[in-house]
């Protein structure tokens, strides 16, 4: 048995591998991946995606 898992690429819809040969699963190719989370993260945040909010700030309280 030598089952190739495919599934349509989100992003244009061709057969793309499910398995470890395809680093860009699950999409079929690095270009589809890309688009798709440009577009993710500028719907999400709406910026170039260079601001990372600063960690949280740990409480002063156990201090000392
Ligand atoms: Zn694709």
């Amino acid at each position: 048995m030598n089952v190739e898992k495919k599934a349509p690429c989100p992003r244009c819809g061709q057969p793309a591998r499910l398995d470890e040969s395809n680093p860009w699963r699950p999409f079929c190719c690095r270009r589809c991946k890309l688009i798709d989370l440009g577009d993710w993260v500028a719907g999400r945040y709406g910026i170039p995606a260079d601001d990372r909010e600063p960690p949280p700030a740990a409480d002063g309280e156990s201090r000392q």
